[in-house]
């Protein structure tokens, strides 16, 4: 393809749109995300330093070719070069009047891994004379010539940097001086003679320099670190890479140059005010590489007024242009402001939320991009704790930033460090907080994990064991940092030739994938926030699912409220069975099996019922409540039978040995024994399949009757007082219609007595919990007693699947997901293709037979991102998750709505 074009002039960024027919996503996959933009600010007119860009799809071709550059690439690049000299007015090469320039990387999507930036190419011992005489400044020409070898010899030679370095810091000693800019030509020429000795290939000839500097881009697409990153954060392996060469300018050039980066927001608070550090005298990573001590940029618009004001102009333009904050590389020659780099900057979740509103104020997005710009997971960072900005900041200015992995389970946390899972435990039990921190985790380490605050690993990717488990118990997760180096006898890890041990602090954000050393504040957002607040309101405007919260206390549904709760989706009425004063109650009502006795034992626990039904109603008031009658197994309310074996043992052995008061054992044993028949008769082989919910109530109607009469009770006093109550009764685990139909007429009789007796008419529903497939298959038929169904997707996953949830959790089924046998976790995300099908299957026969059937979930899966979507899409009315996660599905069902809309 010898026509091909392979190379764009930053100017020519127009035709590199046109060739991919206007799509800017398409010119940042053509050109990479640093060329792309480097050519939109020269199309802006932004101040840019001349260059050009070699594609990815050149990278492509060179990469899955024979090595060699694909026909009439390097010919282009030629004449590219030859365009940048006409504009600079200098030659490559030219020791007269020498024109350097640098090779940069750059991708689609940003990534570790690919080639370091080579600075300054174009020097050879000819040309750096030329420079020296032409600048008068031969400091300047040795420094920059020094820096050349010595990053071409590392990068691009794959010579080891700390030859280099032992260069430097011994000449650093022979003249005495603690700083190389410091060093005198004479020690810099020295230098440069020694680095050409450990850079034994170093080419003299410039066009030489950087065909391999091209080539060496190109390779590091294919090289390991980059490759394993890609599988490990799903990033396709066919992007290539682009390569960037651009004019050099100098921020070395004196104390009127300077370079710098900075953020067109603060990255942190979100604020609408630019944030960022520079450095007088100085080249390109000097800032970021921490050597020396930066200045913020406020300082920037005392020492230099005009480049501040030319520099925050453009930060505004830009900012205008892309309509997002922008993270910028700047760099100023004598005076003169240089724009290296702009692209989207990285915030945190605060951050992200504040810049999408604001961003909405000034008229530069409307509320529905806000809305797409803030994911669901940043919503739940709000409800965590996080790290405090502050504290970070500070932390990173003193270079306590030692490692950027996945970010695969969000949330701040901040511990010591244990190496093992044991270790973890027992420092937890001690009263430490623990980060664990491992290669990997497998199985036997999940003890350890549940100890941790936090959870980091050198290996694994986003489907990791690591990850799987973190983000299932909600641990704040970093994984796969790969220059992190542990050494489990040693107890030891090291990173970047920093030593830390085990019981050092460790701070993690989970939600940005950092790690830091030491100990880093944690605050607890606010969900009041005025910018959180807008941006919710906002997605309640575009939602059209329901957002409903389980809560089975009125203070957690008051919770659930001011979160923009609208009603309760499930209330599980057993905790009122097992708190302390009414267990003994519960437990002869169990016990018993004369009907009477058992009736006196209800009418005991009805007002304890009543009360707290009433608490919800009033918490509630004007928005539906389903109460979900009692669901689990009897003997659940009874003592173990292996407990109760091994207490009438104790007991025996006891009167054996004649410790105690004999009769008063015996008639301890008596009773116990009593108790251990009855849950005898009780015990099941597999309770999560036996005498529970509706069928519980099918065998002892008084039980759901008597919760049925203190919910109407309940509601009948609270619509008196004058709050509007909508109850909705939920017959749970039901498989066939004559279960529903059976119960139902029960229950209403009961309804309809108190009403009666209260003199009241309260609005209410009775439904059911579609949660087994039959229920589902044979919605139709169950919709002609229910009035409203209620997915509750934990069990239905299980009974789909025939698996149990905690069984396999804790087993197998991380394994499966590793292994990829199951894409992800059914019990976290509904699983489309099976259970999925039948809540589709179920709403859709089941609104045959009662259009106005009312249609939600309740299973954990409500409070997913994902499972919403997918809800969404199956027409339901609502979903109902726990309090904490309404304001995210508020926002992932608005999100979902929106997606359907476009
Ligand atoms: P990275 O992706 O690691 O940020 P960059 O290509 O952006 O790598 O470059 C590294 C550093 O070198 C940055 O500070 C950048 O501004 C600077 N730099 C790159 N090209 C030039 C140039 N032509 N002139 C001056 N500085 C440059
Ligand atoms: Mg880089
Ligand atoms: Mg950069």
């Amino acid at each position: 393809m010898p026509d091909k074009k392979w190379v764009y002039a930053f100017d020519e960024v127009g035709e590199a749109e046109e060739a991919v027919n206007g799509s800017w996503d398409a010119v940042r996959g053509l050109l990479g995300g640093k060329g792309a933009n480097l050519g939109e600010m020269t199309r802006l007119g932004v101040p840019v330093p001349p260059g050009f860009t070699v594609t990815t799809e050149a990278c492509n071709a060179y990469v899955s070719g024979d090595g060699s550059f694909p026909e009439g690439m390097w010919d282009q690049v030629t004449a590219a070069l030859a365009k940048v000299e006409e504009k600079t007015g200098k030659k490559f090469g030219d020791a007269a009047n020498p024109l350097l320039v640098s090779c940069r990387s750059g991708a689609k999507f940003s990534m570790p891994g690919m080639m370091d930036t080579v600075l300054n190419i174009g020097l050879n011992d000819e040309v750096v004379e030329g420079l020296a005489a032409l600048t008068n400044d031969a400091r300047f020409a040795y420094d920059s010539y020094r820096r050349l070898i010595q990053m071409f010899g590392s990068v691009v030679l794959g010579a080891a940097d700390e030859g280099f370095e032992e260069v430097l810091t011994e000449a650093r000693e022979a003249a005495g001086v603690t700083d190389d800019a410091h060093l005198s030509v004479d020690a810099l020429k020295q230098i440069v003679v020694r680095f050409k000795e450990i850079a034994e290939d170093f080419p003299e000839t410039p066009i030489d320099q950087l065909r391999l500097a091209t080539e060496a881009v190109f390779k590091s697409w294919s090289g390991k670190r980059a490759v394993d990153y890609r599988n490990a954060a799903g990033i396709p392996h066919d992007l290539g890479t682009a390569v960037n060469v651009q004019t050099m300018v100098f921020g070395n050039m004196g104390e009127d140059s300077a370079t710098g980066v900075a953020m067109s927001r603060d990255g942190s608070t979100g604020e609408n005010s630019i944030e960022g550090d520079w450095l007088v005298n100085a080249q390109g990573e000097d800032v970021v590489a921490g050597i020396r001590a930066t200045k913020p940029i406020a300082q920037l618009a005392d020492e230099m007024p005009d480049v501040y004001q030319q520099f925050s102009d453009i930060c505004h333009r830009l900012e205008n242009h892309y309509r997002e904050m922008q993270d910028l590389e700047f760099t100023v020659e004598r005076g003169k402001l240089w724009l290296l780099q702009t692209r989207d900057g990285k915030r945190t979740a605060q951050a992200a939320v504040r810049i999408a509103v604001e961003l909405v104020e000034q008229g530069l997005i409307s509320k529905e991009e806000a809305v797409q710009r803030v994911t669901p997971e940043q919503i739940d960072f709000f409800l965590h704790p996080q790290l405090e900005a502050a504290s970070r900041a500070a932390a990173t200015a003193e270079g306590n930033l030692i490692a950027t992995g996945l970010n695969v389970s969000p949330g701040a946390a901040v511990g010591v460090i244990a190496f093992d899972a044991d270790k973890a435990v027992a420092m937890a039990d001690a009263g430490d907080k623990v980060i664990l921190v491992r290669p990997e985790t497998k199985p036997d380490d999940v003890h350890g994990m549940l100890a941790a605050e936090g959870i980091v690993t050198s290996r694994g990717g986003r489907t990791s064991h690591a990850a799987l488990v973190a983000r299932q118990f909600g641990k704040p997760a970093v994984v796969g940092i790969a220059a992190l180096d542990i050494d489990l006898s040693a107890r030891t890890m090291e990173i970047d030739g920093k030593v830390i041990a085990e019981g050092d602090w460790l701070s993690i954000d989970g939600t940005l994938g950092e790690v830091y050393h030491g100990k880093i504040d944690t605050v607890v957002p606010d969900i009041s926030d005025r910018w959180l607040s807008s941006l919710l309101d906002w997605a309640d405007e575009f939602r059209r699912l329901g957002i409903r919260a389980n809560a089975d206390y009125p203070i957690d549904a008051e919770r659930a409220r001011t979160y923009g709760a609208e009603g309760i989706g499930l209330c599980r009425t057993e905790h009122m069975f097992f708190e302390a004063e009414r267990l003994p109650i519960v437990q002869r009502m169990i016990m018993t099996e004369d009907a009477d006795e058992r009736r006196q034992a209800l009418d005991e626990l009805l007002p304890y019922q009543r009360q707290d039904f009433y608490g919800l109603f009033k918490a509630m008031d004007g928005l539906p409540v389903i109460i979900r009658l009692i669901d689990p197994p009897l003997h659940e309310f009874l003592p173990s039978f292996e407990d109760l074996t091994v207490e009438i043992a104790d007991l025996r052995v006891a009167i054996a040995t004649g410790e105690g008061d004999a009769a008063a054992q015996q008639a301890e044993i008596d009773e116990k024994e009593k108790v251990r028949d009855r849950v005898e008769v009780l015990r099941e082989t597999n309770p999560m399949l036996g005498l529970r919910g509706v069928r519980l109530g099918i065998i002892i109607p008084d039980l759901p009757r008597m919760q049925v009469r203190a919910i109407f009770e309940a509601a009948c006093a609270a619509q008196k007082e004058g709050t509007k109550v909508i109850p909705e009764v939920m017959i749970p685990l039901s498989s066939n219609v004559n279960e529903l139909r059976r119960l139902k007429a029960v229950l209403t009789e009961e309804a309809k007595a108190v009403m009666g007796e209260q003199g009241v008419e309260v609005e209410y529903m009775m439904g059911t919990m579609v949660e087994t497939p039959r229920a589902a298959l044979t919605a139709g038929q169950m919709a002609e007693e229910a009035e409203f169904f209620s997915f509750g997707t934990n069990d239905l996953t299980q009974t789909t699947y025939a698996i149990s949830r905690d069984d396999a959790e804790a087993g197998f089924l991380m394994e499966y997901i590793e292994q990829g046998i199951l894409p992800e976790n059914p019990f976290a995300s509904i699983d489309p293709d099976g259970v999925g099908r039948l809540i589709k299957l179920a709403v859709k026969e089941g609104r045959e037979t009662r259009p106005d059937l009312e249609v939600g979930i309740c299973g954990e899966h409500g409070g997913d991102p994902k499972s919403i979507a997918l809800c969404h899409g199956y027409g339901l009315d609502y979903v109902s998750c726990s309090p904490f996660r309404v304001p995210v599905a508020r926002l992932a069902a608005a999100q979902a709505a929106l997606k359907d809309k476009n």
